[in-house]
């Protein structure tokens, strides 16, 4: 009688020593999974325009780096890069070297159609 209450125990403790070995091993298939997820992600939305999801281009103009995207023309830039466009009139050429493309770009699509 004394013996199976003690067996009764330890199994009881071997159970819950499993059950928490389980848990553990669980919880870390789910934290890998999750950072999987969000690494997928991540590399997914790379070099993608964050307002219509196209492919951004690298632009580089007058030492100025910047993504611009191929579909909206959405600009991304570094906080470095804002600071040196800040200088100066670069911010101010760089747009107007912006429109005159995409005012090419229009002509030249309008003589191709
Ligand atoms: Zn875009």
């Amino acid at each position: 009688m004394y013996t199976d209450r003690l067996n009764e125990q330890h199994s009881l403790l071997e159970e819950e020593y499993f059950y928490k070995k389980d848990r553990e091993l669980i919880e870390k298939m789910h934290e890998a999974e999750r950072k999987k997820q969000e690494l997928l992600a991540r590399t997914a939305h790379y070099h993608k325009c964050g307002c219509c999801g196209h492919d951004m281009k690298e632009t580089v103009h007058d030492d100025l780096q910047f993504l611009q995207c191929q579909h909206c023309e959405n600009v991304q830039v570094s906080m470095e890069m804002l600071e040196v466009m800040s200088q100066g009139k670069k911010l101010k050429n760089l747009i107007s070297e912006l429109q005159v493309r995409k005012q090419a770009e229009e002509e030249e699509q309008k003589a191709s159609a």
